[in-house]
């Protein structure tokens, strides 16, 4: 087959670059070994987080790098021996968490961020997929009075410094929000200017069912390998070959067994993270999205049932999907909600595609003209897929770009 531009993943990244090119009059094809929306985009926490302003970075602070180096939370778990492999990642990462290095990076993102609630927004309108999100925020509850009062001082800052709006709750009011929340939680934050998503995986692919209405071609082919061919682009798929003029490499955590070959050497980690599905107990029922900072986990009701998702495993990416954080997070989630019986019995595994900088990658690649780039978008992929594909269709047809796309280049690794 041959076609203007080839998307390579059809995840929420790929397949808003093709929405967003295809709005440009490109002809696409996207291409993924699955069906759209069955990586990392399927099983997320469907925050699409306004309020995430600040990535999530290496801790400085001593009791909380200890609590991680103990392997015993909920928050991070570690394989020690796949450790030493990601070495120079984690040091990228330290130095990139340093707040000074942190604040700048806070900033180049804000513009992305920014832009996601627009960014969806606008496609869920089209997709005909707004009974799919809900537009009131998500509560991080807190289990004692100086964590409290620690969150009340953080949403004060983010208030005045970002203009996100937050409500501070005491136990009275966070009740009133959410009934069935246990004693445990003795209050929390709302952060109110987020959205969250019932089904992420039904999101990423009402958005490709909008690509394909739109005259878009999807195929669900595994790419063995990427090469140039005279002016444009050979992808070599299990069974067969296309040509075309462009590429877009939007593989996820995955990105790099294209590119590597190609000469790219990209520290990409995958930042493992586990969900499963429980049935609320009784009549308990869960209106928001709930994060427990503390402990390390997220509670969302979701369509298959009370979302508990945890935090990072770093680990191999195909070693097999696990409970131990699960296990975890689930006997102290159920402090704050009454969970019933697991509507799975095996953990869904997700890799989050994570740079040492907390930043994506999107843009050119700059040694092989007509090869672009967008992956990397590690804990933010749902929230930023949308823009990083507007971001990236600007600059593939030359518009100017609604945000400086230069944080983002894959120079910074080369
Ligand atoms: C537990 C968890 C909770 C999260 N919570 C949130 C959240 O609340 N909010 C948020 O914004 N983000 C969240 N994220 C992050 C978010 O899910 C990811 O950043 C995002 O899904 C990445 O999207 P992607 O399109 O880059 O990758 P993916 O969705 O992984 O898509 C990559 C695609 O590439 C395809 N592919 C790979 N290799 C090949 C090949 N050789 N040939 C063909 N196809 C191939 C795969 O099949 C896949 O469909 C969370 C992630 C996890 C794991």
């Amino acid at each position: 087959m041959t076609s203007e531009i080839f998307v390579l993943g059809a995840g929420i990244v790929g397949v808003s670059v093709a929405l967003h090119l295809q709005e440009r009059g490109r002809s696409v094809v996207l291409l993924d070994r699955n069906a759209p929306g069955e990586g990392a985009s399927f099983g997320n926490a469907g925050l699409i987080e306004r309020a995430s302003v600040i990535p999530y970075a290496i801790p400085r602070d001593w009791r909380a790098l200890l609590g991680h180096a103990s392997n015993r939370n909920a928050a991070v778990r570690y394989d020690p021996a796949f450790l030493p492999r990601i070495a120079p990642w984690l040091l990228g990462y330290w130095r990139a968490s340093h707040p000074d290095r942190l604040k700048k990076i806070a900033s180049e993102l804000l513009p992305l961020i920014e832009a996601c609630l627009g960014e969806h927004e606008r496609l869920v309108d089209a997709a005909g997929l707004s009974h799919l999100l809900r537009r009131d925020g998500w509560i991080e509850v807190v289990r004692s009075a100086a964590t409290l009062e620690e969150a009340g001082r953080r949403s004060a800052d983010m208030q005045a410094t970002y203009g996100l709006a937050s409500d501070v709750l005491d136990r009275q009011a966070l009740t009133r929000l959410e009934p069935a929340l246990r004693s445990a939680a003795i209050g929390g934050i709302h952060w109110r200017d987020p959205f969250t998503v019932s089904d992420p995986g039904a999101l990423t692919k009402g958005y490709a069912a909008l690509f394909e209405a739109r005259g878009g071609t999807i195929l669900r082919e595994g790419v063995n390998h990427i090469a140039p061919e005279g002016a444009g682009w050979r992808i070599a798929t299990e069974n067969r070959s296309h040509s075309s003029a462009e590429v877009v490499v939007a593989l996820g955590a995955y990105s790099n067994t294209l590119l590597s070959p190609l000469g790219y050497r990209i520290p990409l980690v995958a930042k493992r993270g586990h969900h499963m599905h429980f049935r609320p107990e009784g009549e308990a029922t869960l209106r928001h999205s709930v994060l427990d900072e503390e402990i390390g986990y997220v509670l969302s009701p979701m369509t298959a049932g009370i979302r508990l998702t945890t935090g990072i495993e770093l680990a191999a990416p195909d070693a097999p999907a696990n409970r131990i954080q699960l296990d975890r997070a689930e006997r102290r989630a159920r402090e704050i909600f009454q969970l019933g019986m697991p509507v799975e019995d095996k953990p869904w595994l997700g890799l989050r595609p994570a740079t040492p900088d907390m930043k994506p990658v999107i843009g050119p690649a700059n040694r092989h003209p007509g090869l672009w780039l967008a992956f990397g978008h590690a804990h933010h992929g749902l929230t930023l897929g949308p823009a990083t594909g507007r971001l990236l269709a600007e600059l593939m047809t030359g518009e100017t770009p609604f945000a400086d796309p230069s944080p983002f280049d894959i120079g910074r690794f080369l």
